[in-house]
């Protein structure tokens, strides 16, 4: 399909597959330029959490339950959320019925008058994007600029409200990736791809190979680039596929390498660094960036080599990368109180977050982890946080393996507390044990549904009683 500005989509019947938020603005959307929207759940309407009031108003016809062939009878083109697997017998027959299937992002590229920046990865999506966001902001305004996807706000609702003339960024998922075949960014970029959501995807080839989908349609005429991670194992053979496809490829390290490749963006003597053609470009030193730890420079170096790219002017690039601040509840800072300061990573959700948590400081910690157990092995994680911990204080249902674990690997039992499920506890044992130059970091390690609604709620609760500190 040519990319073009579908003012309407009348004569058409569009059926939307998942009542979630893309689902629902999907639907919302194709329905106001004009078709026919019938929206598939396999969730009858007591076990929807989805407000499906505005669909109603809106006269989307809803099938809810048992999914059947039939649904698609007389169906011209197939819109799947991203939480339903292209495997599903639905999505099956449409392929088979030769309808084209696409996801809600690329109804969202479709719709689009301005040029797409599109953002993957296993980590880093959201503090990417959001930065990546700003940067373009200073560039067209904020009326002008969209931030949508996997990020929480529907990529349609953001391609609408900013028209033309300005940026689109997307956070995308693998899940939206799935049901993709002309998505088309004019910048894409792949983070890292690290075991996860092998569930959906089986094997980690095909979790790949769906990441790779971001820059299928890119191409070298259009002056598309592509934004790829060096220093990540997988990431990085990624590079030969992109440029053989003949794309714009810039890959990124926090090494300074990469001295033959035309474009690229590095960490030179400390400077996050532009190579393009010839040309090297300096932006800013690490120590002026407000997000810690090397993770987040990588992050910052994608972003910059996305807006630089993408035509924003040099010094609003410096700017931002020196206002940007973290995004909440990753290794955000809360207080400095007597000379101890707190920091909210309750984003830290598994081993690995957290690990790069650790690594992100050089003052002894006092870190605050666990909470639901994901029971991953803990041997190397307690190895660093002997090295990085003067205290570990333990929450929630994982703290008892979690001690046992620590025990073992060699942190005495004084350096270890326990509060219980009671963060306020936690808080207080942290205010009473640090000494002036130490951090307190919530970063658990754990999920939050022993304790908490999310990881935002653990977030929130965590800041209100370092606040509520004397
Ligand atoms: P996502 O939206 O992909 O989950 P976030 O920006 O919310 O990404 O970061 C999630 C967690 O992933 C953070 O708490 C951090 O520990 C880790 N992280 C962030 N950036 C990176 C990166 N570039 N590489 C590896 N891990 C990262």
């Amino acid at each position: 399909m040519e990319k073009e500005l579908q003012e309407n989509f009348a004569g058409e019947k569009i059926l939307v597959i998942g009542a979630g938020i893309s689902g629902t603005a999907a639907a919302l959307t194709a329905k106001k330029m004009g078709a026919e929207v019938v929206l598939s759940d396999s969730k009858t309407e007591d076990k929807i959490t989805d407000d499906l009031t505005p669909l109603k108003e809106a006269g989307v016809e809803l099938l809810l339950g048992p999914q059947t062939e039939e649904q698609l009878e007389g169906v011209t083109r197939v819109i799947a959320s991203p939480a339903v697997p292209c495997r599903v017998p639905l999505i099956q027959a449409a392929y088979s019925k030769k309808i084209h299937v696409e996801s809600e992002v690329e109804l969202a590229y479709h719709l689009a008058a301005s040029p797409l920046y599109a953002i993957t990865g296993t980590n880093g999506k959201t503090t990417t994007v959001t930065l990546t966001g700003d940067l373009f902001a200073a560039k067209y305004g904020k009326d002008k600029t969209g931030v949508g996807g996997n990020i929480g706000t529907p990529l349609v609702d953001e391609a609408l409200r900013i028209g033309a003339d300005g940026a689109l960024v997307a956070e995308i998922s693998s899940y939206q990736l799935e049901a993709t075949d002309d998505f088309h960014p004019r910048i894409s970029a792949i983070l890292n791809v690290t075991p996860d959501h092998l569930l959906r995807h089986g094997t980690m080839d095909v979790y790949q190979a769906t990441k790779e989908k971001i820059f299928a349609q890119q191409t070298a005429e259009e002056g598309d680039f592509v934004v790829l991670n060096f220093d990540d194992e997988l990431t990085k053979n990624s590079i030969a596929r992109a440029k053989e496809k003949g794309i714009n490829v810039c890959p990124f390290s926090t090494v300074d390498r990469l001295s033959a490749e035309k474009y690229a963006a590095v960490l030179k003597d400390d400077v996050l660094t532009i190579r393009d053609d010839g040309k090297e470009v300096q932006l800013v030193k690490t120590d002026e960036l407000n997000i810690k730890g090397r993770h987040n420079v990588e992050n910052a170096l994608a972003a910059a080599a996305i807006a630089y790219f993408g035509g924003v002017d040099t010094e609003m690039i410096k700017k931002v990368l020196r206002e940007f601040m973290p995004v909440e509840h990753r290794i955000e800072p809360v207080r400095e109180l007597d000379g101890v300061r707190y920091y909210n990573d309750s984003k830290a959700t598994n081993t690995d977050s957290t690990v790069k948590a650790l690594e992100s400081f050089t003052e002894p910690i006092l870190l605050i982890a666990g909470g639901d157990d994901k029971m991953t092995d803990l041997t190397d994680f307690m190895q660093l946080v002997k090295a990085k911990c003067s205290k570990l204080v333990l929450v929630g249902a994982a703290a008892e393996r979690f001690k046992s674990e620590a025990l073992k690997g060699g942190i005495v039992q004084s350096d270890i507390l326990e509060a219980g499920y009671d963060m306020a506890k936690a808080v207080e044992l942290c205010r009473s044990e640090a000494k002036p130059g130490d951090v307190v970091l919530l970063s658990p390690a754990c999920a939050s549904f022993d304790m908490f609604t999310g990881f935002e709620h653990r977030g929130k609760v965590f800041k209100e009683l370092v606040n509520a500190l004397k």
